[in-house]
């Protein structure tokens, strides 16, 4: 069966050998470290899902493959109705709500569907045969149920100088070398979500490519710990206070931790040619990217960003509770604004994929509504801080300046930290230090700069707003009422 358990991944997990290295120091086993397990620990939730057919979970993470009609994990399926894009959207709002950080099998999906859309409409063009080794290696992955994470972002030279002028021309991932095995890679993508925890990365490229540019035109797909391929883990003060913990329980996020990712390093990778999806087709490579964006916006912003905030509501609504103040009403209105926040981004999200379309005719993918996507990421970009904002309030100075969990076990000090921070409720003080911990994660964390970067900063939607938004149709409708051209506006009226 296609659907494979989560001792399944573990056991490939424990397998893989991948060179990690954080904090200066190289990672031996990614399934034990205390940082690199919350994403082994991620990956294994999509498959218990997958497996739960009694609850939400089967019904959100199965979908029978367009291939052999095979159940598969959804991650490793395409969107080929506006259906299959509500349930996708649903998915990342269920996987957020869950875990309190990434799925990372998110940016791996949504490569997929980007490449499938785009091999298909350069065979079209070209004669090429793209499309089918992506299906071919879609086929292998569905088959095992495994793990691809994305990854397009990459370290770039100055923003300001075209890209011959960089300094080095490593900074953006490129072809060295094309021979009959394959091709031959040097380079990095940075910020890359749980790479080293998945079975293969799809590299895309980071932007539009012109011609001159042929070496950066570059997508395929690599299996984990290739030779030449090095992890570099982020190192946050989250991590260290990780691998400092007694217990996990003593964190905010206790079991899946933070979003996780690495600058994933190229030297001289060797890929072969099955696993390349473009080498040197500059006009795909913006489409590429615009197709990406097109579908991570809707999930990232729009059901992702969602989860996370139910979450830190939740953490606030219980802090009111257990300060006695419900019936306040500046508090009441607090929990009212970060509601409706969220869900006019979850509407922004549901909208965009209702009102998706295939996007390459014939080539069967669908993809979400691309304004209202833009503007579900948008939105969440400027709400989640807001939302901070306001949990912050509720939650009050102990968000940061709260003692470690660890001097409630302590005996010298056990008794002051029972007696001073049960808030006099009936509530022990363990519960309320642990939901004010989960908010410091959430509040006072990385999830603040990482909603705002994550799929791309708010300007390159606002400059997609403008790009999509119909303008001449508000200007006919505004002429029209202002009888200025077209039909007059009815005097009468
Ligand atoms: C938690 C997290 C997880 C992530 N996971 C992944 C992943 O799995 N895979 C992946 O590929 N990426 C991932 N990303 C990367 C993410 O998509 C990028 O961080 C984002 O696109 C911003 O790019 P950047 O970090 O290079 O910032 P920059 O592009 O450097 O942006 C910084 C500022 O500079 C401005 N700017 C940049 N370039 C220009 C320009 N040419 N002209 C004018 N202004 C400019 C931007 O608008 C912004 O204001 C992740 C990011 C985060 C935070």
């Amino acid at each position: 069966m296609a659907v494979k358990t989560s001792e399944h991944y573990l056991r490939r997990a424990r397998a893989m050998k991948p060179r990690v290295y954080m904090n200066g120091k190289r990672i031996e086993n990614i399934t034990e470290h205390p940082v690199t397990r919350t994403v082994v620990e991620a990956n294994k939730a999509s498959y218990e899902w997958a497996m739960d057919l009694q609850g939400e979970g089967g019904r959100l993470f199965r979908r029978p493959s367009h291939l052999n009609g095979e159940p598969c994990n959804l991650y490793n399926t395409l969107n080929r109705s506006a259906d299959d894009l509500l349930q996708r959207a649903a998915a990342g709002l269920y996987a957020a709500e869950h875990l309190g950080t990434c799925i990372y099998r998110c940016v791996g999906c949504d490569a997929f569907n980007t490449l499938a859309a785009t091999t298909f409409e350069m065979d079209r063009d070209m004669g090429t045969s793209y499309n089918a080794r992506l299906m071919a290696f879609l086929r292998h992955v569905q088959a095992e149920d495994l793990t691809v994470a994305g990854a397009m972002t990459e370290p770039r030279g100055r923003r300001d100088q075209k890209m011959e002028q960089w300094i080095d021309p490593d900074l953006s991932l490129r072809v060295v070398e094309k021979n009959d095995y394959g091709i031959v890679v040097n380079g990095a993508k940075i910020n890359i979500s749980g790479a080293y925890a998945s079975d293969w990365t799809i590299v895309l490229p980071s932007g539009a490519r012109r011609p001159g540019e042929e070496a950066y035109a570059v997508s395929f797909a690599v299996p984990n710990g290739e030779e030449g391929m090095t992890y570099i883990c982020q190192y946050t003060p989250y991590s260290a206070e990780r691998e400092l913990a007694e217990s996990d329980r003593e964190l905010g996020n206790p079991r899946f931790g933070q979003r996780e990712t690495s600058m994933v390093v190229f030297d001289n990778v060797r890929i072969p040619w099955e696993r390349v999806f473009l080498c040197g087709e500059t006009k795909y490579a913006g489409k590429i990217v615009t197709r990406f964006a097109q579908v991570h916006r809707m999930v990232c912003g729009g059901s992702c960003k969602v989860g996370f905030g139910k979450v830190m509501i939740g953490a606030a609504r219980l802090i009111q509770e257990f300060k006695g103040l419900d019936k306040v009403p500046h508090v009441n209105e607090q929990m009212t604004e970060m509601v409706t926040l969220l869900e006019t981004v979850r509407a922004c999200s549901k909208v965009a994929a209702i009102e998706g379309r295939e996007v390459v005719p014939g080539s069967g993918i669908h993809f979400p509504d691309d304004l209202l996507g833009n503007v579900a990421k948008l939105n969440i970009g400027n709400a989640f801080w807001r939302i901070m904002a306001l949990a912050g309030d509720i939650g009050g100075g102990l968000i940061v300046t709260m003692p470690s969990l660890k001097d409630l076990k302590n005996p010298e000090t056990r008794e002051y930290v029972e007696k001073y921070l049960g808030f006099g409720s009936e509530t022990p003080a363990e519960e309320i230090m642990k939901v004010t911990k989960l908010l410091q994660n959430w509040t006072a964390g990385l999830h603040g700069v990482g909603t705002w970067h994550g799929a791309g900063p708010l300007q390159a939607q606002k400059i997609m707003v403008q790009r999509l938004a119909d303008f001449e149709e508000m200007k006919r409708l505004a002429k029209e009422m202002a009888g200025i051209g077209g039909r007059k506006a009815d005097p009468g009226r």
